[in-house]
């Protein structure tokens, strides 16, 4: 029996993934061979990445599109660094809602003008800003569609005449919507799609090419996308495990499948905040993210009452980040209603006993 795992980052992964990834540690598909000792040119690795990077459009829906999938490394972190560095020509607009969000700007501003459209700091990003002016000379409009640490959520997408970017880091495959709206999405695998390591960047190739500063090889879109996301080793490890996941999203149905099963999480989870007494939420109810629930106790020298039940639950990683403080159920796809079921239990008897 495993924890019932909410946490934020490294997070949880489906059961039937692990054991096929750790099988592959082993031996890759009767090779005789480990997937992490065999050459990334060879043939079975070559395979692996290719049907990752179809996977990543399919479930995107960008198949055929005029779309290219990389898997990169460094993080969404340096995608901060590498969009701007790729994309930002004169001036780029950026979006705030949180800690992500402002990570992003401050490398951006070495590339170039950087406008902070709209920002929900005044409320220590508890919202998602919606009435703002877009300027019309702007490269691109960057924004975060999940706010992991704060738990807020684009509920619909910017409609938009610029060029569109999302950190899409924490509810990539998450939902299904209409992502040909954006000109580039980059996704850290180890939220929502596999283990630390890689980095999904998804982008119409049409964009690249106007800049006119010299890129470095590594942080070239141009030239990882020329060599199939192998200008350098690539983390096989994630990778491979990333494809699997991707695997098990389409066995479940696909995203649309897996976002129905998301929102009933969400559902549950924030149903089980507004109801109860004791608890009350942190984001305001129309931005509440499905992939991050934000939440904290009326009374909060009833923590480690809570604590104490959820540690008997075996309910592990709902502490809130310090930013916000109090708790985050983090409901990833891979984690199971019944997790979220064991939590709200612990919420009701803490109701009931205290
Ligand atoms: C976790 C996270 C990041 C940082 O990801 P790294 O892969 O650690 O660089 C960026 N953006 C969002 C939305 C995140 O949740």
């Amino acid at each position: 029996m495993k924890l019932h795992n909410f946490s934020a980052g490294p997070s949880v992964l489906p059961r039937e993934v692990m054991h096929q990834a750790s099988e592959a540690v082993n031996e890759l598909d009767n090779s005789k061979l480990s997937l992490i000792e065999i050459s990334h040119r060879s043939k079975a690795f070559i395979d692996i990445m290719d049907e990752a990077c179809e996977r990543a459009l399919i479930l995107t829906g960008l198949k055929n599109k005029g779309y290219k999938a990389l898997f990169l490394q460094g993080g969404a972190s340096l995608q901060f660094l590498m969009v701007a560095y790729n994309l930002l020509q004169n001036k780029a607009g950026y979006l705030n809602t949180g800690t992500w969000s402002d990570k992003a700007i401050k490398e951006a501003k070495l590339f170039g003008e950087v406008v902070e459209i709209s920002s929900s700091k005044d409320k220590n990003y508890n919202y998602i800003p919606k009435n703002y002016s877009i300027p019309l000379d702007l490269d691109y409009l960057h924004l975060t569609t999940n706010n992991t640490i704060f738990g807020t959520q684009y509920k619909s997408i910017p409609e938009i005449n610029t060029p569109l970017i999302a950190d899409m880091s924490s509810d990539i495959f998450s939902r299904n919507f209409d992502y040909s709206k954006f000109d580039l999405f980059y996704a850290g695998a180890q939220k929502n799609m596999g283990p630390a390591g890689t980095t999904l960047v998804i982008f119409k190739e049409s964009i690249l090419g106007k800049v006119s500063r010299t890129i470095p090889s590594m942080l070239n879109y141009q030239i990882q996308a020329n060599k199939d996301s192998m200008f350098n080793t690539p983390p096989v490890f994630a990778v491979y495990t990333s494809m699997l996941n991707m695997r098990w999203i389409e066995a479940q149905g696909g995203i649309n499948s897996i976002g129905k099963k998301n929102a009933a999480k969400a559902e549950l989870i924030y149903g089980e905040i507004d109801r109860n007494s004791r608890f009350e939420g942190f984001a305001i109810h129309e931005d509440r993210s499905d992939m991050n629930a934000t939440f904290n106790l009326t009374d909060p020298s009833l923590a480690q009452n809570f604590d104490e039940l959820c540690q008997a639950a075996g309910i592990s990683g709902i502490k809130g980040h310090r930013s916000v403080g109090g708790y985050r159920a983090s409901m990833y796809n891979a984690l199971p209603i019944e997790s979220v079921e064991v939590l709200v239990e612990c919420m009701q008897v803490l109701e009931k006993k205290y």
